[in-house]
């Protein structure tokens, strides 16, 4: 990927003395654990970055967990969001695009998607070591940026990042036709991963608690229902636990059957004590899925696979970013958009 010119470069960094913009900062000792700074200083990028324009970007759990010291981040979060290239090389400049969220620095031999999202010296946008979309402007690798088809929404757009983490779990786990597959958990993520995996298979069933949530898969054709009536006994091939509790992984060990697989979607701070003894017993595999392909993401949506804006339940201003926090945190809501301030 083409680097920025060095003359671009100086002008954007001048251009960073003198501008303050607006973000929202994790601040363990604001009431909200986050807060809204009007004149934060704007993003210079580095060499091989881009500087982008946040049109839109979108609040999920693990912004939630940060707050709460998930990764014991400083600085301004998000990592779900659509922006439009200010300062970047010719292939890219004036487009609309989605990042994706793990960076190396320029040069590295981290070139496929698995070696960056697991490169030692990497930073992750939002989430650690580098400032993430909540804000005006954000910087990104230019070898991040992926174009946004013009047929896809600024709101479609900001779901391409958690919509890529639900494509990696059937990287990870192709189910076979006849697999009963459970995802644990009706929020933002589990709604995602049920739509890719009922994609896949016919015998997805979506595991809840939120009445609100469970009726909104039922809408989008997502065979849903409440956790606690499952039927004793009932064993899944697959289960994905996208809870975002730590208990998640318990009863996913409890709906699993044996020498099934649990995939593990949910990060959250804090440490759990957990009896592992059912998981060898029953010889489960278990593992860990993250991040995944933005080009799969933007095809199914491009494609109309997927359903995303029925997910959005509300849309704020970024000056009103405490209390969009709050509302994305309460089980009344779903996704809930931040939009900064036009250009
Ligand atoms: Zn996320």
């Amino acid at each position: 990927m083409a680097r920025v010119g060095a003359r671009q470069e100086s002008r954007t960094i001048l251009t960073s003395r003198r501008r303050n913009v607006q973000a929202l900062v994790i601040d363990r000792d604001a009431p909200d654990g986050i807060r809204f700074v009007p004149d934060y200083p704007q993003p210079g990028p580095a060499p091989g970055e881009v500087l982008l324009r946040v049109r839109l970007a979108g609040i999920c759990a693990t912004d939630l967990q940060l707050v709460r010291g998930y990764m014991g981040f400083a600085g301004v979060p998000g990592h779900e969001f659509v922006g439009r290239v200010e300062t970047g090389p010719p292939t890219l400049q004036g487009r609309r695009v989605v990042a994706e969220i793990n960076c190396v620095p320029p040069g590295s031999p981290a070139d496929t998607l698995d070696v960056r999202k697991h490169a030692p010296d990497r930073t992750v946008l939002g989430i650690q070591g580098r400032d993430g979309a909540f804000a005006e402007f954000v910087t990104v690798p230019a070898e991040n940026c992926h174009v946004v088809p013009d047929g896809i929404s600024d709101v479609q757009a900001v779901f391409v990042e958690p919509l890529a983490a639900a494509c990696q779990v059937v990287r990870d786990c192709p189910q076979r036709g006849e697999d009963r597959v459970a995802v644990l958990g009706s929020g933002r993520l589990g709604i995602l991963c049920a739509q890719v995996l009922a994609l896949h298979g016919p015998h997805v069933d979506v595991l809840g608690r939120n009445p609100r949530t469970l009726d909104l898969c039922r809408r989008l054709a997502l065979r849903a229902g409440h956790v606690d009536e499952v039927p004793p006994g009932a064993t899944y091939d697959i289960v994905v636990e996208c809870t975002g509790s730590p208990e998640g992984l318990r009863r996913a060990l409890r709906l699993v059957r044996p020498r099934g697989t649990v995939v593990l979607k949910s990060t959250y701070a804090g440490a759990e004590r957990l009896d592992l003894a059912p998981a060898v017993v029953n010889e489960v595999r278990i593992f860990g899925s993250r991040c995944g392909p933005f080009d799969e993401a933007l095809d199914l949506l491009r494609r109309g696979r997927v359903q995303v804006e029925p997910l959005v339940t509300a849309r704020y201003p970024l000056a009103r970013g405490v209390e969009a926090f709050r509302a994305a945190a309460s089980p009344e809501h779903i996704k809930v958009l931040l939009e900064p301030p036009a250009a």
